[in-house]
């Protein structure tokens, strides 16, 4: 049976989503996760999130809340800074805080930016910027020169995050979100840019976690449902806001 690997993304410390997406994935006979990035933010579970993924995923790359946890929030909105100084003194090691603290904050502080396999360019953001750029769908239409040197900057397909928004970006410039891959995407064909959507904070109006599986080179996108009440109690609880546990009900 052909290798199968699952590409996860944007987990943003929503352990409920999370859990039910490694339940799908040892389902499917996955035999690699790898991570691109923002285990943390907009969330409460930020330690248990970064647990599993540092113990469950082969590769994880740094995203722009996992940066901003550990460096600094310049430029970020206060919603989502809230949730980065929260999410901060939760995870600062201190001088008697213990080991577990002290490897998790290594974890995050280490995340490397980009990863490359098979034929493959995986990063949070963009080829251009890994960390904070944003390949938004719009962009076909807008910013058609960015999409051109982006697509200048790998070969076969780059796997990103970060927009939250799952899809397929062709080299024809053309954005296919998944409704229209009911057969999921095949890689070969030309260069692509394969978002792979978001695992705790979906923005596509499809309230589920969103993750990808490729085998064969052939890229299926896979919504798994979780307990939202859960997570987003929990938010409603702390003092993160409630603005980040409703857009979870929303898919926005
Ligand atoms: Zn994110």
């Amino acid at each position: 049976m052909a290798e199968r690997i699952a590409i996860i993304s944007d987990i943003h410390a929503n352990l409920e989503a999370l859990v039910a997406v490694f339940a799908d994935i040892d389902a499917q006979g996955v035999s690699e996760v790898l991570c691109l990035g923002d285990v943390v933010g907009y969330g409460i579970d930020a330690e248990a999130c970064i647990d599993l993924v540092q113990r469950r995923c082969a590769v994880c790359l740094c995203g722009n809340h996992d940066w901003a946890v550990v460096n600094s929030a310049l430029g970020f909105n206060a919603m989502a800074r809230q949730a980065i100084d929260y999410t901060r003194e939760r995870l600062h090691p201190r001088a008697f805080g213990g080991r577990r603290r002290a490897r998790r904050w290594a974890f995050v502080k280490d995340l490397p930016q980009e990863h490359r396999t098979n034929d493959w360019l995986l990063v949070h953001g963009s080829p251009r910027d890994p960390v904070m750029e944003y390949v938004f769908p719009e962009d076909v239409e807008i910013a058609p020169q960015k999409l051109e040197e982006i697509f200048g900057m790998f070969e076969g397909a780059c796997f990103v995050g970060h927009t939250h928004l799952p899809g397929v970006f062709t080299e024809d410039m053309t954005f296919v979100p998944p409704a229209q891959l009911p057969d999921g995407y095949y890689l070969g064909a030309g260069r692509a840019v394969v978002n792979v959507g978001s695992v705790g904070q979906p923005r596509d109006g499809d309230v589920r976690a969103c993750y990808v599986q490729v085998a064969d080179g052939q890229v299926t996108y896979r919504r798994v449902a979780y307990d939202i009440q859960k997570t987003t109690e929990k938010i409603r609880a702390s003092r993160i806001g409630n603005v980040c546990a409703e857009r979870l009900a929303l898919g926005k």
